[in-house]
């Protein structure tokens, strides 16, 4: 082992470190880049005001409207105002604190306006070496660019605003190796859900993941998000993948990257974003992904996850599971395949993107949504609307019978009124399945967005392979 081989998450800590930390005391790093939205912002904006103070970094900080926007069309850019109130104070709130502090806000109807971790790769704002932070546990996506990347709390957000920095306990490192071909139907969020499943929801607990091997690098960049945005639910501080031709290309061309001579430089310094021979992690698991099968989760957090064809484990003497199992209305040994569904939810940070409603599509296209289920479709932003429109996806959706909105967090969490009812059962592309998360007493099962269009079209859970 080479004593000064690091590892990717090594490099871009070291890059960023203005304080190291000590026995007493966490490490101060530097932020590159601070995205903020309308519900964990306020406070923070509130706390500023009430110290006179201003946004350090206004250039490094910018602002959408997600989590509690509406999304019917009529809301958004109608005459209809916002039904939530909550909701329109929040975005009220936002436009005048981005207004008072000079920070750039991508209003309502702003055409850039979307999930915050959605747009800001698309813009091309999230760029391989940075450090990013967010209001908002998913925020993890961006490791995706080999960025490290923080979901932090109201408090943190009020410090970032003032100093450009954020105080952080050296996380430890874990090496997810993936080696093989994902088999037709077999998605990256079946992958990510088998992660989740195979190392627990605290099993990245104090790391930060660095996914590696043959199957993330054959992976696009809107797979690779989708990998990196779970890692929280692993437990993780974060995730991240190293950059590569793939990397580049996605960001060649973006409105905020790079440009000319600038260009060059940049891709130069990203390609030296890996993990060098002989790095030592301090975990690490090995996954072969070329036995995997499409994924479901059948309890109340992303752990509890098994292959869509296979059985609920039966497991004795576990208060959590039988908490989970009787709020869900399954128990152990039942088969998940044929239960009947509600709800369909696709769309959110996890998948909301194009390649996430074109692999839907390839499912529902010439297909009608069964009697009685309701199936929501929700692009992850209005640049991701505008493609899929372009690209004739949201005709078949309509087609379908699905019902196709305006961007923004929406069912993932249920802060704009697109809820799910008390007992239904919601398959969904988000990515948490908490008790009450989709709505009070709402049941979620999470799926990648094919095995979603496939329950869709039978109202029932249905394996996508099917339907191919
Ligand atoms: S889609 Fe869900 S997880 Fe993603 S940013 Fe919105 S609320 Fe958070």
């Amino acid at each position: 082992m080479s004593v000064s081989a690091q590892t990717l998450f090594d490099k871009v800590w070291t890059a960023h470190e203005v304080v190291p930390e000590t026995a007493d005391t966490p490490a101060v790093l530097y932020i590159d880049l601070h995205l903020i939205h309308e519900v964990t912002s306020p406070q923070a904006f509130s706390v500023l005001k009430s110290l006179e103070l201003r946004v350090r970094r206004p250039d490094r900080t910018l602002a959408t409207m997600d989590h509690s926007t509406p999304t019917s069309t009529e809301q958004v850019f109608g005459k209809i105002p916002i039904k939530v109130d909550a909701a329109a104070k929040q975005v009220r709130q936002l436009e005048s604190n981005a207004a008072e502090f000079g920070v750039e806000l991508f209003d309502m109807r702003d055409a850039r306006r979307g999930i915050v971790h959605v747009i800001s790769p698309e813009l091309g704002c999230t760029q391989p070496g940075m450090t990013i932070v967010c209001g908002d546990s998913h925020t993890s996506t961006h490791g995706a660019f080999g960025a490290l990347d923080f979901g932090i709390g109201t408090t943190e957000v009020g410090h970032v605003f003032a100093t450009q920095c954020l105080l952080q306990r050296k996380p430890k490192t874990f090496a997810v190796n993936i080696e093989g071909e994902l088999r037709p139907g077999v998605t990256a969020k079946d992958l990510i859900l088998h992660i989740i499943g195979r190392i627990g929801v605290s099993g990245g607990t104090g790391h930060v993941l660095e996914y590696r091997g043959s199957t993330i690098r054959a992976l696009s960049m809107d797979e690779r998000m989708t990998i990196c945005n779970m890692s929280i639910e692993a437990g993780a501080r974060a995730g991240m993948i190293a950059p590569d031709e793939t990397t580049f290309e996605y960001l060649k061309g973006k409105p905020r990257a790079p440009r000319g001579a600038e260009w060059d430089a940049a891709v130069t310094r990203w390609r030296a974003l890996c993990t060098d021979p002989g790095a030592r992690f301090d975990a690490s698991v090995d996954i072969d992904a070329s036995t995997l099968e499409p994924m479901i989760t059948y309890g109340t957090n992303p752990g509890m996850v098994m292959p869509l064809g296979g059985a609920i484990p039966q497991v004795s003497g576990n208060a959590v599971y039988d908490k989970a199992l009787g709020y869900m209305g399954f128990h152990g040994g039942e088969v998940m395949l044929g239960k009947p569904i509600d709800v369909v939810f696709i769309g959110s940070c996890t998948n909301g993107r194009l390649e996430d409603l074109q692999a839907a599509a390839s499912i529902l296209k010439g297909r009608k949504v069964a009697p009685g289920v309701k199936l929501l479709i929700v692009p992850g932003s209005q640049q991701v609307k505008r493609d899929a429109e372009n690209l004739g996806l949201a005709q078949i959706f309509k087609d379908a019978g699905a019902d196709w909105r305006e961007s923004g967090c929406s069912m993932c969490l249920g802060m704009n009124g697109d809820t799910v009812g008390a007992g239904q059962y919601s398959v969904s592309t988000s990515n948490r399945n908490f008790e009450g998360r989709q709505g009070v007493g709402a049941r979620t099962l999470l799926v990648s967005p094919m095995t979603a269009a496939a329950t869709a079209v039978r109202g029932r859970i249905a394996d996508p392979r099917e339907l191919l």
